[in-house]
Order: structure tokens, then sequence, then C-alpha cells
């Protein structure tokens, strides 16, 4: 009998069961393996989850799909990172690019060089050497190939998009794949002796086996912890946050190219413009502040007319102990959840994704295969943990009870290491697996003034006023780069504008 994988069922068609089924569909497209997707008709979706990180650039270029008919099927905007108003205190502001800052200096690291000549009042803010954070600030937006072929235009970018149209897209993609898709409720769950998943059962009363099973079913984990109970490991007590107001809105303005994250008096907003559309969300933790009110300082702070009334979700923070388990894996939020601050989960589900593809198992399910997709994906998910926290623990803010909350918070050892570290020196301990590179560290450290005490020794044998000349050149071409670029919605309407519906 054949080991191979023959037939795989995908429970839930959110964005992550779309994306599951879009990726197996096109990696497997070689083998003669049934795909099954299954969403509920009464279940709705989560309906947020809209700003994205670059590597979704990866994932529609590996499947094939056109960048532009994406975006504009999807209302896509561009995303050169985020704004972070508020945070240190209620008066600052700083960007968080998806871009280095500077260049190399003969071997010196330019942060290094940089915050040497900014002890002495030498050179500009931080901001100014970076082309996507100076494109951000203008609100301009050009393609990396669009601007001089200069290593300082070495920047990536994201996309804000609406998420259901991104599933629908995906769902088209996938279908025409093959994939098969079926509007029904799963009922029961079950199991073989062995305890591995046999199949599930629908509200119909048919039911449908399979060789694998990937559990996108959201933020209960219909299989991976109602069925197997894997268990759930709670990080609420470093990310305190449960909940979420959302609404959309009209646009008021031209969409920046960026999401804006604004710290509130209980947690933060976040602000996605789409072609279309706003995203609007308060996610908070309701220790500290009610539903109800939560939901009318979301409304208070809208800058265009809300497009419904604001819907509460709630969620918990943490993972599962395993995302992996027998012959079910865990995409999406029924993996576990880390709060959207850095929009990380949707770059969550496409690293569950590539896992799955690079340990794709047969029906012995081999359990070192699965040890080591779990333990990637653990060091992962803690990484992320540890980057947003530290938006939390750098603030300064003492305003309301939730701050100071916040203050009162012990960082986890590997995240108070890292920041340790850093205040030494300048050192960005940087671990396995990370998401968030040194650039994205450096960007927090500088947005709430966190400088090294010392500077490197390798900085005593360069010629210092020279290097002086090389930053004032380098701020004056990215200023010139940035303003040689066309606003954002200018971009847009040149080459990839939604057409009207
Ligand atoms: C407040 C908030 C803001 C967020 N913002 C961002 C962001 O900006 N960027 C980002 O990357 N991520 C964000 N996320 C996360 C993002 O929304 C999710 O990761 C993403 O939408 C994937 O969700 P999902 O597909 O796992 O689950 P869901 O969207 O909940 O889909 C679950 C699916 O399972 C189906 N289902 C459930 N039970 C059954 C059943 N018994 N039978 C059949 N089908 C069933 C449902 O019908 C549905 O199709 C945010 C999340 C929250 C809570």
């Amino acid at each position: 009998m054949t080991q191979a994988i023959q037939s795989i069922v995908i429970v839930g068609g959110g964005t992550a069961g779309w994306m599951a089924a879009a990726a197996l569909s096109h990696f497997l497209r070689k083998r003669q393996v049934a795909i099954h997707l299954i969403e509920s008709p009464d279940i709705g979706t989560i309906g947020v989850g809209e700003a994205t990180l670059p590597g979704i650039r990866d994932f529609n270029l590996a499947l094939g799909i056109d960048e532009i008919d994406f975006i504009k099927e999807t209302q896509a905007t561009f995303k050169l990172g985020i704004e972070f108003v508020g945070w240190k205190n209620q008066q600052s502001d700083f960007f968080h690019p998806f871009s280095n800052y500077g260049q190399s200096m003969y071997g010196a690291d330019f942060y290094q060089v940089w915050q040497h000549l900014r002890k002495q009042n030498k050179v500009e803010e931080l901001s100014h050497y970076c082309l996507s954070t100076m494109l951000a600030t203008q609100g301009r937006f050009a393609q990396p190939r669009e601007n001089p072929q200069t290593p300082l235009a070495e920047y990536n970018y994201a996309f804000h998009f609406d998420a259901s149209l991104y599933a629908n897209y995906l769902r088209k993609y996938a279908v025409k794949n093959g994939v098969i898709r079926h509007e029904k409720t799963v009922t029961q769950v079950t199991q073989t002796d062995t305890g591995f998943i046999a199949g599930v059962t629908f509200n119909d009363a048919t039911s449908l086996t399979g060789d694998l099973f990937i559990d996108c079913s959201g933020i209960r984990g219909l299989l991976i912890e109602e069925t197997l109970q894997t268990g759930f490991e709670d990080w609420s007590h470093w990310l305190p946050v449960n909940s979420a107001a959302a609404v959309q809105s009209k646009s008021a303005a031209p969409p920046t190219p960026y999401t804006k994250s604004i710290a509130m008096e209980s947690g933060w907003r976040w602000r996605i413009p789409l072609q279309h559309r706003v995203g609007n969300g308060y996610v908070y933790c309701d220790d500290f502040i009610s539903d109800i009110d939560a939901k009318q300082h979301l409304l208070d702070s809208l800058d265009g007319q809300a497009l419904s009334e604001p819907r509460t979700i709630k969620f918990k923070t943490g993972r599962r102990n395993q995302f992996w388990h027998k012959n079910c894996i865990a995409v999406g939020l029924s993996s576990g959840f880390l709060e959207p601050l850095e929009s990380t989960s949707i770059s969550l589900i496409q690293t569950a994704i590539s896992k799955l593809i690079m340990f794709f198992p047969d029906k012995s399910f081999n359990q070192t295969d699965i040890d080591e997709a779990n333990r990637q994906a653990s060091l992962e998910m803690e990484h992320i943990r540890d980057f947003i926290l530290l938006h939390y623990k750098l603030s300064e803010r003492t305003d309301t009870e939730f701050w100071r909350h916040i203050q009162s918070i012990k960082m986890p050892a590997s995240l108070e290491h890292k920041i340790n570290v850093f205040k030494r020196r300048g050192y960005i301990v940087e671990h396995e697996g990370e998401s968030f590179k040194s650039a994205s560290w450096i960007s927090m450290y500088n947005g709430f003034d966190v400088m090294p005490n010392e500077s490197q020794i390798k900085l005593d044998h360069l010629d210092m006023p020279q290097l002086e000349q090389q930053l004032k050149q380098m701020a004056t071409l990215i200023q010139k780069g940035a303003t040689a670029a066309p606003l954002h919605q200018e971009f847009i309407s040149r080459h990839c504008s939604a057409p009207e519906k």
C-alpha cells in the first residue's frame, strides 16, 4: 500500500484556510492528492487582518500570482511600515520601516557610525537615512526598482488589503487548481484507535475522511484543541490586551502608504487604509475599559464616517503547545494568536505553510520531522512575542491604569537580555528564526530614545570627519529620491487602481 498522502482535509475557509489550499494545490500539483476545504455557511470568519508583512509578496510570487492583478482584486494599497503615535509618551511619533538604515561603512555597521556622530550632534535623525521612511513621511510610493540604482533604494514593502477579497481571490485560484470546496458545518470529529483524526461529520449527516488534516477553524481550534487537546500556553501576563473593537470607515483622505498604530488609554488603535475604505480597530484590555467605552472611543477617533456599528472580538494571546500533532496541523488563529500590533498573523500562516511543505509527511508521520517543525514554530512565536512586548516595555507612559500596569509587567528573560545587551554597546542579539531583523529592533530602540552607552572599538579606526560628509550626502540623496517619487494615490491610480464595482 502506498505511504503517500492521498487526501488532505482543510477545515476552515478564512485567510488561513484559503492560503493553505492555494499553496498546497500549487506545490502538490504533480502528485495525486485530493484536497478538500470545508467552510461553514453559519460560522463566519474573523473578518479582520488586513495589514501584512513583506513576505506576502514572496507567497504570491511563489504561487505565480500577478501583483498588479492581486492589488486590483483586493482593493490593496502599499505598506512601507508602521507609524507609531503616542507610544513613548503622548507626543511621540516614529516610523518602523521594512528596510535597513544607511549602508555599511568600511566594515562598520551604519547604526554604530550614526549613533557615534549623533552624540556629537553631527548628523540628522536616523529616519533621514532610510528611503522608505522618507517616502512614507511624504505620503509617496515607488517600487524599489523604479528608484535610482543605489543600495539605498533596497527597501521592501507589503500591502493592506481587504481580507475577505483576498480569501475570495485565493478561493478562485485554489478551486481552479482542483481543490474541492464543501460548504458545510463540521459537527463531529472522529479519531482512530491511536488518536489520529480519521474524519469529520457534517450537519447534513454526511462525512469525509482524510490522511492529513489542516485545522484552519479559527480561534477555537476545532481539531487541534477541541479534539486533540494539545493545550495552550497563555501569554496574557505578558501581553494583556484581549479584545478589539473593529469598524470600517469611509476614506476621508488619500490612503497613506503605511499602517498607523496610535497608543490609546487602554491599548492602541490601528488605521489601515485600503483603496475603497479604511479599516480601524481599538485593541484593548477589558480589565481597564468596558467594551462599550472602547467602541465609543473608536468611533470618536475616526477620520471618516463609520460604515457600520463596531464589532467586538475577544482573543487570548498565546500559542498551542504543539502546532502539529499526529496527522493534524494548525494554521492561522487555531495555532495561537499574538495581538496584531506588528501584523504578524498572516505572515505566521505563511511560515506554517512553508513548514508543512518543507516537512511534508507521508502516512507514517515521522516524529522527527514533526518535532523539528514544532520547534521552529515555537521559537518563531516566542521571538515575535518579545518584539511586540518591546513596544510596551520601552514606553514611558504612566498616564492611565493600563499603562501603569504595563510598567509593572516583568519581561521574559529572553527580552530583558536583548535590551540589556543593546544598552551596553548597541549590539542586536539575533536568534534563529527571528521574523524581525536588526533594523526593526533599531527602529524601536531609536523611536523610544534608547541609545547604547558605549561605542564599539571598530569606530576608533575610522575617519569620522569623512564619514560625516558621507552621511550628509546619503541624507541628501535619500531626500531627493523620496521627493522624486509619486504620491501613493498617484502611483495606485497610474498602475493598479481597483475597478469600480
Ligand atoms: C483584532 C484582530 C486584528 C487582526 N489584524 C491583523 C492584521 O492586521 N494582520 C494580520 O496579519 N493578521 C491580523 N489578525 C489575524 C488575522 O485576522 C487571522 O490570522 C487571519 O484572518 C486568519 O484567520 P483564520 O483563517 O485562522 O480564522 P477565521 O477567519 O476565524 O476562519 C475560520 C474558518 O473556519 C470555519 N469554521 C469554524 N468552525 C467550523 C466548523 N465547525 N465547520 C466548518 N467550518 C468551520 C469558519 O467558517 C471560517 O471559514 C488580526 C486578528 C484580530 C483578532
